[in-house]
Order: C-alpha cells, then sequence, then structure tokens
C-alpha cells in the first residue's frame, strides 16, 4: 500500500521547526532532526538517539523518510565503480565514482532518463520517466562519497552533473540539492568543485546567472554549426546556437566565470576544417577552455570516434588560437559506465 505521509525531506528546517512547535514540542527539536537526516544523512527514525522514544514513535507516524538504494555496483579495472541507484518508487538511475590521481569525482544523475534525444547518447533510450527530488540527487553524493572513503580511502572531492538526465530541466531541485551539499548543514562541500553540464538551455543558463550560482558550467557543444548540432542534438533547433551564445555571455558578464565546452569528435559528422574554424569562433565570444571527450560507443554506426590526425588537427588550431583544451579519456568504459553509456542496462 502507498503511503500517504509525507516525505520528511521535503520539509525545510522552518517547517520542520514549526511541527515540533505545534506538536507541543520545542522548536529546537526540528535543528536536531533536521541535522540527522541531512549532515548525518540517517534513513531511520530509530537511529536518532538524541530523540526520546515518543518522539520518534511521533515521527513515525506523520512522516517516511524516502531515500536511494545502492541497488547494483559495478567495478571497473580503473576503480570506477557504477551504481544502478534504486529510488523509493522502484525506478533506477546511475551514479558513477571516478578515481583520478588528484581527485574523486561523483558523475550524479538529475532524472530518470532524459527528454533530450541527443543521437550519441544512450540515455536518450530510455524515454523520460520523472525529475528526481533533492534527496535523491544529495543521497547520490552521500553514497557515492561512502564508495569512495571505502574503496579508494579518500574523500570525495568532486561532483559532476554529468549523469542522467538534462539538470536544467530540473533546475529548481538541482538547485535546492547543490545547496545542501554546499551548506554546513548537509555536506559542506565548495561549490567550486562542482559542475553543472548541460546541452544549453539558453533561458536556464541566463537564470542561473541570475541567481549567482557559484558552482561551474559547462555545455555540450559538440558543433558550432546549427545544422550539424540539430542533426545530432535535435533540440538545437529550438535552442540555436546563437541564443546559446547570447546566453553565455550574459553568463559571463554576471559571473565572470569560464565556460567549459564538452566536444566529441567524430568521423564524418564534426572532423572538418569548416567544423574547427566554427569551433575556434565560438570560443572566442566568451573566456572559455574545450574538454575533448572520447566517444564512447553506443552501438550505433553512425557515430565512430574521429581518427587521431582529427583530433590533432583540432588541438592544433584551438592552441594556436590561445585555446585552452584538454582532452579527456573516458573511465570505466568496460563497465558502460562513460560519459552517455548510463542507460540501465543491468
Ligand atoms: N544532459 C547533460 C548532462 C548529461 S551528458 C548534458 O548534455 O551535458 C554528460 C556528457 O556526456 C555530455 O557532455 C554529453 O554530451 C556527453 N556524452 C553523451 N553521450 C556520449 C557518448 N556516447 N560518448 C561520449 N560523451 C557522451
Amino acid at each position: 500500500m502507498k503511503s500517504s505521509k509525507r516525505d520528511i525531506r521535503a520539509l525545510t528546517k522552518e517547517q520542520l521547526r514549526d511541527f515540533f512547535v505545534a506538536n507541543g514540542d520545542r522548536a529546537f527539536r526540528g535543528n536536531q532532526v533536521y541535522e540527522w537526516l541531512w549532515s548525518k544523512s540517517l534513513h531511520s527514525f530509530d537511529e536518532m538517539t538524541n530523540l526520546s522514544k515518543a518522539t520518534r514513535e511521533m515521527l513515525e507516524n506523520n512522516f517516511v523518510i524516502n531515500h536511494i538504494k545502492v541497488d547494483s555496483m559495478q567495478k571497473s579495472n580503473d576503480g570506477t565503480i557504477k551504481n544502478g541507484i534504486k529510488l523509493h518508487d522502484g525506478l533506477v538511475v546511475e551514479s558513477v565514482l571516478i578515481p583520478t590521481d588528484k581527485r574523486t569525482t561523483a558523475c550524479v544523475s538529475s532524472q530518470v532518463g532524459c527528454s533530450l534525444n541527443c543521437k550519441f547518447c544512450a540515455t536518450a533510450r530510455l524515454k523520460r520517466m520523472r525529475n528526481l527530488n533533492p534527496d535523491e540527487i544529495y543521497d547520490q553524493v552521500v553514497a557515492i562519497d561512502k564508495q569512495s572513503r571505502l574503496y579508494h580511502q579518500k574523500k570525495l572531492t568532486n561532483i559532476v552533473f554529468m549523469g542522467m538526465g538534462e539538470p536544467l530541466m530540473n533546475y529548481n531541485n538541482v538547485l535546492k540539492a547543490i545547496d545542501k551539499i554546499t551548506s554546513d548543514e548537509g555536506l559542506g562541500m565548495s561549490a567550486k568543485r562542482i559542475t553543472l553540464s548541460t546541452s544549453g538551455v539558453p533561458k536556464m543558463i541566463k537564470k542561473m546567472a541570475d541567481d549567482e550560482v557559484k558552482f561551474n558550467l559547462a555545455v555540450s557543444l559538440h558543433s558550432a554549426i546549427d545544422e550539424v548540432r540539430t542533426s545530432i542534438m535535435p533540440f538545437n533547433s529550438t535552442f540555436p546556437l546563437e541564443d546559446l551564445r547570447e546566453s553565455l555571455e550574459y553568463w559571463y558578464a554576471k559571473t565572470k566565470r569560464k565556460v567549459t565546452y564538452e566536444y566529441v569528435v567524430w568521423g564524418g559528422i564534426n572532423d572538418t576544417k569548416k567544423d574547427i574554424d566554427a569551433l575556434v569562433q565560438f570560443c572566442k565570444y566568451i573566456p572559455c577552455k574545450v574538454n575533448l571527450i572520447e566517444y564512447n560507443s553506443i552501438d550505433d554506426p553512425q557515430f565512430q570516434q574521429a581518427s587521431e590526425s582529427a583530433i590533432n588537427n583540432y588541438i592544433s588550431n584551438l592552441e594556436m588560437n590561445d585555446i585552452v583544451v584538454n582532452v579527456r579519456r573516458s573511465r570505466g568504459k568496460d563497465i558502460d559506465a562513460a560519459c552517455g553509456q548510463l542507460a540501465n542496462k543491468s
């Protein structure tokens, strides 16, 4: 039977305090419970040891604590761990732990499935089922931090919103989650270590700038030519590059923070000099850097990683124009945990 009790983590701290006052207790009790729920990440009222039995029962009668469960775990040879995460309603998303020498990164999902239809991305094959709630995003980070400590003896250092879904299409919940992740009442992580990756929703990029967010922005560009971009990322016809450019200029004017462009080079799609020139031109609009991402096959013959010489052409042309470019090797490919491979296969 579906519970009619409220999910307690949907309440703000103020609302929790009010709840206790309304029930004849002190507001302070709300702070205690809030701490158990967020910074201590407890999933049961019974473990809240500084509350009386009566209080715990009262909470039990009024609320549930919805939480995620790590349902499956696959370990890659390179230390990457892919998690199948079961949500309280049985739906599944994936989150990935990516350890490198200097950092340990959590790649988290923001939606179940995705509504965009990027032709090269495995997640696009899953219908968008729903947005994740703030606590479901937060819990992924907590779970991956635990794994990082357990398997790599290091705490989590970075978070990227590059799992399933388009974070700017679940903006409010993503922002609430980041607030909790960065707050001292949550995980106290620095916003500078968080990157939100978007396919580029201009209106929302401007909104983020207006909201003065402190995390980093990455845009999945893949082409700076409208026709090409629309052919591989169909929503580009609704949000063309000119609008994206304008929103990024707005972002930079307000935040003074560089944007990262993510870019995969495919043979026969975006590997000509014309494609390179367009990217170089696009990179001149605002300070930025380019991450050339290795393509992770999703078994579609149309998409093949470009030749090494095509990639080197990109690198030399970008560098000639003083644009910072990094080549990102994929991690966790052997377990389908790399960018664009998250599709709940198991
Ligand atoms: N919707 C967001 C975040 C999820 S995708 C976004 O579009 O940015 C995370 C990154 O993986 C994006 O840069 C995306 O373009 C890239 N990606 C998707 N499929 C890929 C694939 N098969 N190989 C390599 N990168 C891929």
